[in-house]
């Protein structure tokens, strides 16, 4: 189970979610991990928990919208571990957008679009030079989602919108690698293959004040069980995912050294095939349902 023993990675929204269950499953393997996030308190929980599982892994803030942050994190790490081999480009919110997207605040499409895809922008920019640059074998994995990468789910339109975006930035990243021979594997992570119970339906509780649109949240989604009730409501089923499993499939997606890591089911897997065929055939698309 030392598989990644010596080796050192790096997690941005580390503190919460499919990132801590990163935390764990890389630390557990060997890895020192350097988790990174906005939230002190959930870093702090991180590390108690770790310590208790004798996991050594050191936390640090890095506001992933601050390329400023995302290079003192690169440099933080390097200076500890003297290396980098995995890279987990993994902060991400959702905006709580609900309705017609045309009354959405500027400030939900400002802040998802920031912590989603300039977030990503700005790992990739401190990450990538110093992982080229120690001409060995690593690893920079980015969280996109299905929705945005492969379907179009109408309930959260910025959120969608910025995956979509993410997904063009990773598979260009990959391709760029590939083509220049790097030494780095480039990797999707697609959290699934259903909704992750995770905080990501409470995003607020890390939305900056410069981004409080001083209304409260429209889904009034806050949770996973929030979205199952709402689900039962109109007769249908929430089958969800733990992160460790994400985790999981990560963790085998590095060591199979796949692009594409991304546990499906046949219903995840029908509705892209639905959108493709829309398109290939030319008929209006129908929108996929969530779950
Ligand atoms: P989460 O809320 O549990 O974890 C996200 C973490 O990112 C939190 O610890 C949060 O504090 C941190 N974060 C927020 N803003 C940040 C910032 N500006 N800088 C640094 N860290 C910041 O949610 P999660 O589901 O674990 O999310 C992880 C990734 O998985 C995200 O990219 C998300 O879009 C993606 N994802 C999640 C699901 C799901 O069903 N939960 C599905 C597909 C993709």
């Amino acid at each position: 189970m030392q598989e990644f023993a010596g080796q050192v990675a790096v997690i941005t929204g580390g503190a919460s979610g499919v990132g801590r269950s990163l935390a764990f499953a890389l630390g557990r393997r060997g890895a020192r991990v350097v988790a990174a996030d906005v939230d002190r308190n959930a870093m702090d929980a991180l590390e108690r928990d770790a310590s208790a599982m004798g996991i050594g892994l050191l936390t640090r803030r890095c506001d992933v919208t601050a390329g400023a942050d995302c290079e003192a994190l690169a440099g933080y790490a390097m200076n500890e571990h003297g290396r980098i081999d995995m890279v987990f480009a993994n902060a991400g919110i959702g905006a709580g957008e609900a309705g017609p997207m045309w009354t959405y605040s500027m400030k939900d499409w400002q802040w998802c679009f920031g912590v989603n895809v300039w977030g990503v922008v700005n790992t990739i920019n401190a990450f990538l030079p110093r992982l080229v640059a120690q001409e060995r074998k690593s690893h920079f994995t980015v969280t996109g989602s299905g929705n945005g990468a492969f379907v179009v789910l109408p309930d959260a339109p910025i959120y969608t919108a910025t995956k979509a975006a993410v997904q063009a930035i990773t598979e260009n990243l990959y391709y760029q690698s590939v083509a220049m021979k790097s030494p780095v594997s480039v990797h999707a992570l697609f959290p699934g293959p259903h909704v992750v119970d995770t905080g990501l339906f409470d995003s607020d509780r890390v939305r900056p004040e410069s981004f409080d649109t001083g209304t409260p949240k429209s889904s009034g989604i806050r949770s996973v069980e929030d979205m199952r009730r709402l689900m039962q409501q109109h007769g249908m089923e929430l089958k969800t995912t733990h992160p460790d499993e994400v985790a999981e499939a990560a963790v085998a997606g590095i060591l199979a050294d796949t692009f594409w890591i991304c546990p499906r089911t046949e219903e995840s897997l029908a509705k892209f095939l639905a959108r493709v065929e829309s398109i290939r055939t030319l008929q209006n698309p129908v929108a996929a349902s969530v779950g």
